[in-house]
């Protein structure tokens, strides 16, 4: 998961992009980068950690130029390291690319292969950097038709902002699984992975860039194609779910009242004799938020959550059982003894982190304790740019309810059904990807990466 920002034909190009990068920042913490372009050629600051860190004042001050792209990276296991840092810079002889890519291709490996046969020489282990090889191996000069033959090329989850001299890319792939939106402040354009970054610069949210659309935007100019035709969509429900900011609008509909009327249908579909209902902060907040509206049960604030945990913190000595959970989360004690609660929970992935927090309210003096879970068991790995896991570390994958809820100490647990999640949304259920709850894929399953890849990766 990643968060992309672009903009142009503004002034102060790389410090918008710097607020829309602060905006996204839940999309991935792990690293921040920005590129601009003026005619002298491109210019670029990045770096690991948070766009508060990566950037200040000088860096952003330096970073001249009327058109900028952003980028922050999520940390999926094995791929740390600051090579691959985006946005991704690259030289040829039609000039600059700059991408910024969100999502993950499927067949990277085939590409990869084919690429170093013919000679390529790779930088990075990010799938992204193909993508520039791709542009830059079409002979025709023409950047619009070079960037639909490399997309052409692509398969799997990919929402692209390019910055190719000065002239501005935004591309979705025909399934749409990440999402992308247009803007406008005043005469500029700008593209951005949620809205959220959008309202912050005060910029007008025009339209989502559509599935399988490429945009092109030169100065206050912008056209667009749809190069790919006869595709189903398979928007990434748990951008719903979890990922998205619930500000935001995604797929053009707000988050935080889907992830409330989550919460409601799950109370429609189990109904419980409780005493509270309490979300695990703060993802769980809008689920809980609906499940206790329709099911007529107060909601309290059972567990606060320090919002100053950096990940730098001084761990102490073994003394303190369960620190990082504690540290993050603590109950309240005064509304949680001898209650029986209901405790939200948006989405359960290993069980782990859902166990130690069940303990922590137990000690804390709740009598009985039953949780709800806004989206059904997740059971199928998501190659489309979810960091979830393999099948085997996924609590739900070849295990019952009831051996999950005894693994996490509950009472109770109740997913909602995926029916009952695709009844909830507020878009057709046709329009999906709902391959890690249901194991359907709504293209062929890649096979897996060559072993050459996966050893780079
Ligand atoms: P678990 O109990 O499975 O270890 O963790 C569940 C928690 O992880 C939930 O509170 C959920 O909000 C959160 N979660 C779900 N998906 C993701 C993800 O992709 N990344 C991170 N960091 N947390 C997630
Ligand atoms: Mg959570």
């Amino acid at each position: 998961m990643c968060g992309i920002f672009g903009i142009t034909f503004h002034k102060e190009a790389a410090r918008l992009t710097y607020l829309g990068l602060y905006a996204l920042q839940h999309r991935g913490e792990e690293s921040a980068g920005i590129a601009v372009y003026n005619k002298k050629g491109v210019l670029f600051h990045k770096g690991m950690g948070l766009a508060g860190d990566v950037f200040n004042e000088e860096s952003i001050g330096s970073l001249k130029g009327e058109i900028a792209i952003g980028h922050v990276r999520y940390s999926t296991t094995g791929s740390t390291h600051s090579r691959n840092i985006q946005p991704f810079l690259a030289r040829h002889k039609k000039g600059n690319i700059a991408i910024a890519h969100n999502g993950n291709l499927t067949n990277t490996a085939y590409l990869h292969n084919m690429m170093e046969e013919k000679g390529s020489i790779f930088q990075t282990t990010m799938d992204s950097e193909i993508i520039t090889h791709l542009i830059a191996a079409n002979p025709i000069k023409d950047f619009k038709h070079s960037v639909v033959t490399a997309l052409m090329q692509l398969r799997g989850a990919y929402s692209l902002i390019l910055m190719l001299n000065d002239l501005l890319v935004g591309a979705r792939d025909p399934f749409g699984f990440r999402p992308l939106c247009l803007g406008k402040l005043d005469n500029s354009y700008v593209l951005a992975s949620e809205t959220c970054a959008l309202d912050l610069i005060q910029a007008e949210y025009i339209r989502d860039v559509e599935p399988g659309e490429v945009i092109f935007i030169k100065k206050d100019k912008i056209d667009s194609i749809k190069p790919f035709f006869g595709k189903n969509h398979a928007l990434c429900i748990f951008e719903y779910v979890y990922f998205s900011r619930p500000d935001s609008n995604i797929f053009g509909e707000n988050v935080y009242l889907t992830r409330k009327n989550l919460g409601r249908q799950l109370a429609r579909e189990y109904s419980l004799d409780c005493d509270l209902v309490m979300p695990i902060p703060d993802s769980g907040s809008y689920a809980a938020l609906g499940f206790a509206q329709e099911a007529g049960i107060p909601y309290e604030a059972g567990m606060i959550r320090n919002h100053y945990v950096g990940r730098t913190f001084i761990q102490p000595s073994q003394f303190i059982r369960d620190f990082r959970v504690k540290v993050k989360l603590n109950p309240v004690s005064e509304v949680l003894k001898g209650k029986r609660i209901m405790v939200i929970e948006d989405s359960i992935v290993r069980g782990t982190t859902c166990r130690a927090r069940v303990e922590t309210l137990r000690d804390a003096g709740a009598k009985e304790i039953h949780m709800g879970v806004s989206c059904p068991p997740i059971t199928s790995p998501c190659f489309y740019g979810i960091d979830f896991p393999t099948r085997k570390e996924l609590i739900a994958h070849n295990r019952s309810i009831e051996q999950i809820r005894d693994f996490i100490g509950l009472d109770s647990l109740h997913y909602l059904s995926l029916e009952g999640m695709l009844s909830a949304m507020p878009l057709s259920g046709k329009e999906f990807c709902t391959a890690c709850f249901s194991g359907k894929y709504p293209d062929k399953v890649p096979r897996r990466f060559s072993k050459k890849v996966l050893e780079r990766k």
